[in-house]
């Protein structure tokens, strides 16, 4: 039984019965299941029945010749494939050309060798069965194509986001593993890194930032991977072109594992000029704009916390108000700027005459407040006889001729064992009557309401 026969259905048709019965007889034997018909309908009905895998065809039958047959199965959608082999008595050239041109794919001539109709089955067979599997390979290498083109649409998709992603991203992106070693590095701006990308990777946190930036760095990481929330630090540290840059670190995790091996992303975005701006901000509040001493509303918080700390650890404070005397005329005769100079250095003069914990305040115009923490009554009648001293060496306009810079300075304190003075509002009070009593007195002079007791 040949190997092409198995499952292998062959219709043959010619209205010779004998003819039919032959070769009926013989591909049976060669295991082919056969079909018969004698009249080209019964053929055409049946090709639609039982889809034969070829057709055995005679040319000259009545009513429906095989030629006629042969163009019907090949403009049938369900039989066009079928192979058809013409076995005819006919045996021009001209016929077997009108054959093949029928859409047959082979002639074998009448009286037939069975052994060669055989062998042309056989062949038909094999090659319909080639052509199948190549037809079905074919169809499956297009359907690859099509999902090969899919998913590579999908990551081109994926990419060009990821792509955008990654440049919108802050100055510098990380990954890193739970002991803060540098995975990856991504940077949209490399000169805001420690390093070149290649001498950071697969080293540590630690070993190439300052310690106790690499510790809050880490710390943030083990934060992230233990809450699993995202951690957001602020930092500073040198960059590869040795300017020191403040940096906004975000942290999240990215792979949390059991074992210990987990990844986090790490986003720094590089925050000098908001910190700058941030601590010019703060100045400016703190700070008076042409002396550069603190303004009145600092100099007041700052007072009153010193004066809550003097009162809770049983500390002396004072205070001096200090006002230049007849500072109209000043401007009246140098001109504002001058002013404007000598109040620079007064403030300079108070400054370098001063211990570092005393503060020095701008209480308005021409007036400053000076608080000295831990000193009793008679130190600051020391110092401010001291300070009305040096600020007399101020030149005014760096003029010889020009009058010297008096001041007139009104001293108060607080003492624990005194209940002369309870609140800050108290001492200011009682620091001004005496600055009132200096000016009454003639000026250039200092002047408290209390009396020295030690
Ligand atoms: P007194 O001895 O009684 O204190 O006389 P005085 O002229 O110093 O006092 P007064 O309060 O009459 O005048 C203060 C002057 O200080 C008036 C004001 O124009 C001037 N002044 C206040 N703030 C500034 C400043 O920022 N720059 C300059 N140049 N002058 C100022
Ligand atoms: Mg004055
Ligand atoms: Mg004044």
């Amino acid at each position: 039984m040949s190997e092409e026969a198995t499952n292998r259905k062959i219709l043959v048709v010619d209205d010779a019965p004998e003819n039919t019965r032959l070769l009926s007889r013989i591909l049976t034997g060669s295991g082919y299941e056969v079909h018969t018909a004698e009249r080209g309908e019964d053929a055409l009905r049946l090709a639609q029945e039982i889809k034969p895998d070829l057709v055995l065809l005679d040319i000259n039958m009545p009513e429906m010749d095989g030629y006629e047959v042969c163009v019907q199965l090949k403009s049938g959608e369900q039989t066009r494939d079928i192979p058809v082999i013409f076995i005819s008595a006919l045996d021009d050239t001209e016929d077997k050309v009108k054959a093949f041109r029928a859409g047959g794919v082979d002639y074998i001539p009448k009286p037939f060798q069975m052994e060669e109709v055989l062998a042309r089955v056989e062949t038909h067979l094999a090659l319909q069965r080639l052509q199948r599997n190549l037809q079905s390979a074919n169809r499956e290498l297009e359907a690859r194509l099509i999902d090969l083109s899919q998913s590579q649409e999908q990551l081109r998709d994926r990419e060009s986001k990821l792509r955008a992603f990654v440049a919108a991203l802050p100055n510098l992106s990380f990954i890193y593993d739970q002991d803060g070693r540098y995975l990856e590095v991504m940077a949209n701006e490399t000169s805001l890194l420690c390093a070149r990308p290649e001498d950071l990777l697969g080293r540590r946190i630690r070993d190439v930032l300052p310690a106790d930036v690499g510790k809050t760095l880490e710390d943030a990481i083990h934060r992230a991977i233990e809450t699993g929330k995202v951690q957001v630090i602020e930092y500073k540290i040198p960059t590869m072109t040795g300017e020191q840059h403040w940096f906004e670190g975000r942290v999240a995790v990215m792979e949390k594992n059991d074992d210990g091996n987990s990844k986090v992303i790490f986003t720094a975005t590089q925050i000098s000029q908001r910190v700058a701006l941030f601590e010019e901000v703060q100045r400016l509040a703190m700070q008076d704009p042409l002396t550069d001493c603190f303004n009145r509303r600092h100099f007041f918080e700052l007072a009153e916390q010193e004066f809550q700390r003097a009162v809770r650890y049983r500390h002396s404070l004072s205070l001096i108000m200090l006002d230049v005397d007849h500072f109209k005329k000043f401007n009246d005769t140098y001109g504002h700027q001058t002013g404007d100079k000598v109040l620079c250095d007064l403030v300079d003069t108070c400054r370098g005459s001063l211990r570092s914990i005393d503060l020095l305040g701008r209480y308005g115009g021409e007036e400053f407040a000076l608080l000295l923490p831990e000193t009793h009554l008679e130190g600051a009648l020391k110092t401010a006889g001291r300070l009305r001293q040096e600020l007399m060496k101020i030149r005014v306009s760096g003029q010889e001729a020009a009058p010297s810079v008096t001041v007139s300075l009104g001293v108060a304190c607080y003492e624990p064992k005194s209940n002369e003075v309870a609140t800050l509002d108290e001492l200011v009070r009682l620091a001004d009557e005496s600055l009132y009593d200096a000016k009454s007195a003639g000026r250039n002079c200092v002047k408290s309401r209390q009396k020295a007791t030690s």
